[in-house]
């Protein structure tokens, strides 16, 4: 039986790993310890498409085809390992309180509408419409822009179901044991580590932040930017939000979970101003907000590649080695899982990704 190591345990190596399990390679996956900041514990949990891919129709393409697989995806988790992961798709919007909030929005729709043609699936909605499908929502919510394809899930529920899925399907996951490069012993593809080589027919990168370090080591470009985001989560209240905003939810346990904060800091933690501002927005958006208690917040770093889409690289100097870095690895999980794992075990990245692989950095490098 052929043989992959994935180096990564986060929603992006599992998902890859369960697809090359499906598609019958026996797989090992490498993963790191607690020290490491782990975005997958860390994220919002949008299945979030609206925005995705606005210059680049492929991305914009990629997100809406795991969207679309998202349903099945779920269902599947479900049945196979008893865990709800709360998956739930009644559409997203992104709120404008100003009117240059309202001007670069409905410009931004206008490049999605531009780009998708007939496939847009977003349009600007004024205030009245906001309200009406969200009757929570402020009278300083001047319009936003809606996607019914958007949607969100209880992601640390779905690492749970996720890494027991790939188990069930004969991967092996073992933490603190980290890998430091790829390369060729004779003409065996090898994963190194501190004290030992393992030998594979796969090996693919997919260790967060550390993934471009790695990936280096078989030749492969893959740029990463460290981008903080505070995340501020209440008590739970009754349900009354089920439609998405790109700053709000509500878990189906009821907590709201609030706050999109881009920061170019490399360390987890909170700062009082980041979540003050994030709670006065808010309670703007959601009067109701004010008198529902925060519990907590934390602060999870992003994974992101360098022009903010993700990054499918496959090795030239180490063949069969491949490394992923994305920066929507909740939305994207499903495609990771269905699609690009078997790819990989093909041996063959699908057409559908030929404009996200590695080489459009080495293009730039170039120029
Ligand atoms: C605040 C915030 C909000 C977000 N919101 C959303 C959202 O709403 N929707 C969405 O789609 N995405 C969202 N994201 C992004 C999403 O969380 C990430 O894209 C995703 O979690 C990245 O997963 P990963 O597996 O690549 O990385 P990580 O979760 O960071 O996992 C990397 C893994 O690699 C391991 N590792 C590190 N070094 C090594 C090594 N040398 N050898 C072996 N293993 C190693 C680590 O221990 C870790 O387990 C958000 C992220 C943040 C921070």
């Amino acid at each position: 039986m052929a043989r992959a190591i994935v180096i990564g345990g986060g929603i992006v190596g599992i998902s890859i790993a369960l697809g090359l399990a499906d598609a019958g390679l026996e797989v090992t996956v490498l993963d790191g310890d607690d020290a490491d900041t782990r975005a997958s514990y860390g994220n919002a949990g949008l299945i979030w498409v609206q925005s995705k891919g606005v210059d680049h129709l492929p991305y914009a393409r990629l997100s809406r085809w795991s969207a679309a697989l998202w349903p099945g995806f779920a269902g599947e988790l479900l049945e196979a390992t008893g865990i709800d992961v709360e998956y739930t798709r009644q559409g997203g919007m992104s709120f404008c309180l100003d009117e240059a909030e309202v001007a670069a929005r409905r410009a931004m729709v206008a490049k999605v509408a531009a780009i998708l043609g007939e496939e847009n699936d977003v349009e600007f909605v004024d205030g009245s419409f906001v309200r009406e499908r969200m009757p929570d929502a402020g009278p300083a919510v001047l319009g936003a822009s809606w996607c019914p394809s958007d949607g969100h899930v209880n992601p640390l529920l779905l690492m749970g179901a996720l890494r027991q899925l790939a188990q069930a399907r004969g991967a092996t996951i073992i933490t603190n044991r980290k890998a430091t490069r790829i390369g060729m012993d004779g003409s065996h593809l090898t994963v190194y580590g501190d004290g030992y080589a393992m030998r594979a027919d796969r090996a693919v990168v997919a260790a967060g932040l550390a993934t471009g370090a790695i990936a280096a080591t078989a030749g492969m470009t893959v740029p990463i930017r460290p981008i903080r985001g505070q995340v501020v989560v209440t008590e739970r209240i009754a349900p009354r939000m089920e439609i998405a905003t790109t700053t709000t939810r509500q878990a189906r346990a009821g907590s709201m979970i609030f706050g999109n904060s881009h920061e170019d800091i490399a360390t987890p933690g909170t700062t009082l101003p980041v979540i003050a501002s994030h709670a006065q927005r808010a309670i703007a958006e959601f009067p109701f907000l004010a008198s529902v208690r925060v519990l907590r917040s934390w602060g999870g770093i992003r994974v992101m590649p360098r022009d903010g889409m993700p990054v499918y690289a496959s090795s030239k100097t180490c063949p069969g080695a491949y490394a992923v870095a994305c920066h929507s690895g909740i939305t994207l999980t499903a495609v990771h899982a269905k699609v690009i794992g078997a790819a990989m075990a093909a041996g063959k990245l699908p057409a559908d990704v030929s404009t996200l692989t590695d080489e459009r950095f080495d293009a730039v490098a170039a120029t």
